[in-house]
């Protein structure tokens, strides 16, 4: 027998009985299940037939998802009963209950049986309960809009009003505005007539708020001059009495909650007294989160949102991506050279024109993500709309010539991540960049001397410095070496990703410098390592072009007998487009790296042309697969075989090493330790780090 039959048979069967047609239900004191509840019950707060069981009774008669704060289980006495009102939330009806205790195997429970009532029928002593009912109300609901409107309905049902309304004053502009309200069945709603009203049409209102006293008019007619804006505004609103309270946070009077035409209880002055000081803390607490959450997500300069948001909205179309999404991404030309040139504060207006254009002259967001870059997302936009927002965009440009700003683009209809989309829209923007600095170049806007300058300063500044990625042997977890990384600081510190610098410095053909400088960077940490017993291998990336200047092999065989490091711990990284120097050379040069004793290795395979001929005919010593091969291995059954084969591949080859790039799960490199791929890289192991970093990693036990 379950507990409502228990109930039933052994004790109160008759009781019970008679209950049948009156509103009741039962439930358990200490565990709040709801029991028992009579078809009346369940038809008052449409609850179909068993749709209560297994539920609290805060759920089911109250929608609250914890006990309710009037509950007055703590009230009932084991003799007699215990009489009080609510208003019900769900039903929106006002309700007189009746409770008593029921006792069995010394357990309890609740029994209720509930009148409707007419609020004119409410007992001034519950204007108690009423009150932590809204409370309540208020401080749990999740979304606020909702809440006040329900603390607004049950304030405005207490006093039999026809409107319940919060205000809020504006000192410095001299307004104030009507921020919420709650009307009764037939009344017209007021909020949008009731915007910018003069402070001084509530003048007299404002006198009693600074005193702490509350403000009442029990007849319009009577007590105001006919001739005054407030009984003008009044009575064309109908309000014949109304009963105002201020709204104080720590002695500042910020607005005022108020009912029109109480038609009860107009001197309990009491429930709406409490009311203002919930009211006020709730408003408080929310502005505060607003101005927080306003401060979080937007960019201080231009005004739009800022990086952080861009995260979290990234985020958002992660769980519910759009089905349409065009990707708009900007970036101003030459922004540090205006810098240099203007000083910041010139740099700073060309930010701020920018992010104005691109906000003004389209719908959608704008996000500012680094410096002098901004991203437009477009959800669920038509491709000829996202083209005509395009051409707009570069139209207003066009009318500003000071704000020079490349733009990319992409546009998918299905299946496309939004990731994916903004790098396409990036390789976009990269593409108008080179034809940029090219341009420039050739009109001498730029010139190579002076370009040339500013990076040998600024090397010399030390406004670049060398991160290094582990390297992690995938069958025993170990590092076995790392990646040395680029980074330039820019004027406020902040890191800038090579992606951006380095199609600038090879567009100028001063690349080799940055290269250099990585160098000499790594073997200088490999000499403080070797000093203290530790042997690390590192790659460095180099670029064609720097590998094609003179007596390159001889530059770096110096460097490295200068600080003292064997050649054998460096990897040099070259990529596929190598290949464009010609077999000759090319051959020739890796004969001299190999034969003074560096490795090689060949960078990015699988991302652009992925030529079988540079692995097996050109005596490299190792292969990395890109990111994009690793990215899709799980899902994508062509990328494993690709892997798969060249791995195997590169195993019958006598000794290539295979390391895999941008490994960011363990489902990957699970799955490329099976596969025998021999190193891993990627941000499950470790993600770039400064070298002081990477020594700490290297010299724990
Ligand atoms: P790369 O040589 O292919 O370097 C690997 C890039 O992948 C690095 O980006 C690294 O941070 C990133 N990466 C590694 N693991 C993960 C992962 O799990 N997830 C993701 N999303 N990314 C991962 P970074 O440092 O931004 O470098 C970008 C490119 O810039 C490098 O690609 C390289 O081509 C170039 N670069 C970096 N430093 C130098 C340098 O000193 N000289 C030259 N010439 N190029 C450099
Ligand atoms: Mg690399
Ligand atoms: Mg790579």
């Amino acid at each position: 027998m379950n507990a409502e039959e228990t109930i039933y048979y052994e004790n109160y069967k008759e009781l019970i009985d008679s209950l049948q047609n009156e509103i009741a239900w039962i439930s358990d004191v200490e565990t709040y299940e709801m029991l028992y509840m009579t078809d009346r019950a369940k038809a008052l707060i449409s609850c179909c037939d068993d749709g209560y069981r297994n539920q609290k009774c805060y759920e089911v008669l109250h929608g609250n998802n914890r006990p309710c704060t009037f509950c007055p289980n703590f009230k009932l006495a084991a003799e007699g009963t215990y009489n009080w009102s609510q208003y019900n939330i769900k039903t929106k009806k006002w309700l007189s209950i009746e409770d008593r205790l029921l006792v069995h195997k010394d357990r309890h429970y609740r029994l209720e049986v509930a009148h409707e009532i007419r609020p004119e029928m409410l007992e001034i002593p519950n204007a108690e309960s009423i009150l932590l009912q809204s409370i309540q109300t208020l401080t749990t609901g999740s979304d606020f809009q909702t809440a006040i409107n329900t603390f607004l309905e049950m304030v405005g049902g207490f006093y039999f009003a026809d409107r319940t309304y919060v205000f809020e004053l504006d000192f410095e502009k001299g307004v104030t505005n009507n921020t919420y309200e709650w009307c009764a069945e037939g009344v017209t709603a007021q909020i949008d007539f009731l915007q910018q009203v003069p402070i001084s049409e509530v003048e007299d209102w404002v006198v009693q708020f600074l005193k702490k006293h509350e403000y009442v008019i029990r007849s319009v007619d009577k007590e105001l001059d006919h001739d005054s804006d407030t009984y003008k505004r009044l009575i064309v609103q109908n309000i014949h009495s109304l009963l105002v309270a201020p709204l104080f946070i720590d002695d500042r009077l910020f607005g005022f909650i108020g009912v029109d035409n109480p038609e009860l209880r107009i001197d309990n002055i009491n429930l709406l007294r409490a009311a203002s000081d919930v009211i006020a803390v709730e408003l408080d607490k929310r502005s505060m989160l607003e101005r927080l959450e306003y401060l979080s997500y937007t960019d201080m300069l231009t005004g739009v949102s800022n990086r952080n948001f861009y995260i979290k909205k990234l985020e958002e179309n992660y769980r519910n991506p759009p089905s349409k999404l065009g990707v708009i991404v900007a970036d101003i030309n030459g922004l540090k050279g205006l810098n240099d040139q203007y000083g910041h504060k010139y740099g700073d207006s060309i930010i701020v024109r920018t992010a104005h254009i691109l906000r003004d002259s389209q719908p959608f967001p704008v996000f500012r993500v680094g410096g002098d870059e901004f991203i437009i997302p477009c959800p669920e936009i038509e491709k000829t709309e996202f083209q005509a927002i395009l051409q707009t965009l570069r139209d207003a440009f066009a009318a500003d010539p000071e704000c020079d700003v490349c733009i990319g683009s992409s546009w998918h209809g299905e299946g496309l991540d939004i990731n994916t989309q903004i790098s396409r829209a990036d390789e976009l923007l990269y593409v108008e960049k080179q034809t940029y600095y090219h341009d420039a170049i050739r009109d001498g806007k730029i010139t190579r001397a002076s370009a040339l300058n500013e990076l040998l300063g600024e090397i010399a500044a030390n406004r670049f410095v060398v991160y290094y990625q582990p390297q992690i042997d995938l069958n025993n977890g170990k590092i076995v070496g790392a990646e040395a990384l680029v980074r330039k600081l820019d004027a406020d510190g902040n890191i800038v990703s090579p992606a951006r610098f380095i199609p600038y410095y090879e567009a100028q053909g001063i690349l080799m410098h940055v290269d250099l400088f990585v160098l000499d960077s790594v073997l200088q940490m490999l000499r403080e390592l070797e000093q203290a017993g530790l042997h690390l291998h590192v790659s460095i990336n180099f670029s064609r072009s720097t590998l094609l200047i003179p007596d390159f092999v001889e530059k770096i065989c110096t460097a490295c007998n200068t600080y003292g490091v064997p050649p054998q711990r460096i990897t040099l990284e070259v990529t596929e487009t190598i290949s464009k120097v010609g077999d000759d050379v090319l051959l020739e040069l890796l004969e001299q790296i190999h034969s003074a004793g560096f490795r090689l290795s060949l960078d990015d395979f699988g991302s652009q042309y992925s030529n079988l001929a540079m692995i097996t005919d050109r005596g490299f010593d190792e292969v990395k697969f890109d990111k994009s091969l690793v990215d899709t291995l799980c899902e994508n059954p062509r990328s494993r075989v690709v892997i798969k084969n060249i791995i195997q591949m590169c195993r019958e080859l006598d000794g290539i090493t295979v390391v895999a790039e941008g490994i960011e799960t363990a489902e990957q490199a699970v799955i490329l330790n099976a596969y025998q791929c021999d190193i891993g890289q990627g941000f499950h192991f470790y993600r770039p780090m400064p070298a002081d970093d990477l020594v700490a990693l290297l010299q724990k036990p």
